[in-house]
């Protein structure tokens, strides 16, 4: 027979709870986060963050944009999302970045993409994690903004050893003929999403990569922009 005490303990397994404090969540509190730590989160203002990806050789790509900066509360949404295996916290995380996506077409005036692309990951990284996390991503996203979103369209041929190891310089030349992109996208608006932005080599290289296609721009989407020599794949 169960007692009350074990009913009770089941029901507060299945509350939910805040992805960051952990405290049971209140039925006001929507999208997975407390009111305190909603008003916490690292945002960045809504403006193009490319000036910060210095690169002396060309830098690919057009506007991007991220909702999050570099900060330890973004780190852990980041790790537990990855390396945690909670898959399911895109499903929060998606309207942060939507809402901030937004803000940021509407301020610049520049036309919304016609395609959403999740930056790839290799065929044995997936096997190995189970999911790809820019994919679900790009899929929440997608239906918020009513993007459509190109699952496929964009493969990673190579991991190029483990690039969170790599140092700046090294990170750039080894994105060389890292992806490959399936279809033509001529004078599309292209959308690139993947969940954080380290050094700008990876996205970079597969703009060059979506450009050959005939994509008229390429804007990058992230959750958060993280910092180089860290574990952000
Ligand atoms: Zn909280």
């Amino acid at each position: 027979m169960v007692s009350i005490r074990q009913s009770f303990a089941k029901l507060g397994q299945l509350a939910k709870v805040c992805w960051l404090c952990q405290q049971p969540l209140r039925l006001t509190d929507v999208g997975g986060f407390c009111d305190y730590c909603r008003a916490d989160l690292p945002r960045l203002p809504p403006r193009c963050q490319k000036w910060r990806y210095g690169h002396r050789g060309p830098v690919f790509g057009d506007a991007w944009y991220a909702a999050c900066a570099w900060h330890p509360l973004s780190q852990n949404l980041i790790r537990q999302l990855k390396f945690q295996g909670r898959p399911e916290l895109a499903y929060d995380l998606a309207p942060l970045l939507a809402a901030q996506l937004t803000k940021c077409y509407q301020l610049s005036g520049r036309p919304w993409p016609d395609l959403i692309m999740p930056m790839p990951m290799t065929r044995k990284r997936w096997q190995l994690r189970g999911y790809n996390q820019a994919a679900l991503l790009a899929k929440q996203v997608g239906q918020i903004l009513t993007i459509p979103v190109a699952y496929g369209g964009l493969r990673r041929l190579h991991d190029r050893g483990q690039q969170h190891r790599s140092n700046r310089a090294l990170r750039w030349q080894n994105m060389q003929q890292v992806f490959h992109c399936t279809r033509t996208l001529k004078q599309q608006r292209i959308a690139l999403l993947d969940d954080v932005l380290t050094t700008g080599a990876s996205v970079s290289a597969a703009a060059q990569v979506i450009q050959h296609r005939g994509a008229t721009t390429v804007d990058a989407w992230v959750f958060a922009l993280t910092e180089a020599n860290t574990q952000s794949d």
